[in-house]
């Protein structure tokens, strides 16, 4: 089978791994909703750590949830004129740790002019218009033919639903398509159960989020750029 899609993983991938305190980020939420709640951030964290683990022990099945998850669970109301500005600074505190690689928009630009289609699957809290928004910030956007968010499916990677859906959404077949992660479970495991091939790249520090998994990528590639060449390489012998 020939190879017409590659389906890139966010965060660790087409964006480098950042080491992030979350309460710190937290913070920039609360200080903006309610600046005399001391735990709030703290709270928050912990609420966001609690979806992620509830992700790993559903493999997916339950999915990740939203950034509303955590807001009704820390009592926090979102009608509230204060939470949107709340909003707006608790993401902007990730800006410095969203920015793309700098291999990423060369990559999807020689991808696009070799035919491919591109497809974003993220496992995600965030909602789809700041994913779009950094994208755009980066030169990504015009590259990207579909992306999925589990913010808006009911499951997440390593499911494999949510790998049929973006395989689906970028009209393409799991046979035809290749996904290019940073986890080793969720993404490499997870393409391959869902018939992909997979190349990891392996440099993101996952710590405790990590899963105790052997794999055996497709590929494995020094540099997000590399992607290029793999793919290439398969697309033609096949
Ligand atoms: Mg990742």
């Amino acid at each position: 089978m020939t190879v017409d899609a590659v389906i890139f993983d966010w965060g660790g991938t087409l964006t480098p791994w950042h080491d992030i305190g979350l309460v710190e980020q937290w913070s920039a939420y609360a200080r903006a909703y309610d600046p005399s709640d001391h735990s709030l951030a703290e709270r928050l964290a912990a609420a966001e750590v609690g979806l992620w683990r509830e992700q790993q022990a559903s493999r997916g099945a339950n999915g990740t949830g939203t950034l509303d998850h955590i807001f009704i669970a820390c009592g926090v109301d979102t009608t509230d004129v204060r939470h949107g500005p709340a909003l707006r600074a608790y993401l902007q505190a990730w800006d410095p740790h969203t920015l793309a690689d700098p291999d990423a928009r060369p990559l999807l630009e020689a991808l696009r002019e070799e035919g491919l289609r591109i497809g974003v699957l993220s496992n995600t809290l965030w909602p789809r218009w700041h994913h779009e928004a950094v994208f755009s910030r980066d030169g990504l956007a015009p590259f990207i033919d579909a992306a999925i968010y589990s913010s808006e499916i009911p499951v997440a990677k390593p499911h494999r639903e949510a790998f049929r859906a973006v395989v689906a959404a970028v009209g393409s077949h799991a046979d035809r398509a290749v996904f290019v992660g940073d986890r080793p479970w969720d993404d490499v495991h997870g393409a391959q159960e869902a018939g992909m091939r997979a190349i990891l790249v392996p440099h993101s520090r996952l710590g405790d989020q990590a899963v105790d998994i052997e794999v055996s990528p497709d590929a494995v590639v020094d540099r997000l750029g590399d992607v290029l060449s793999v793919v290439l390489a398969w697309r033609d012998v096949s």
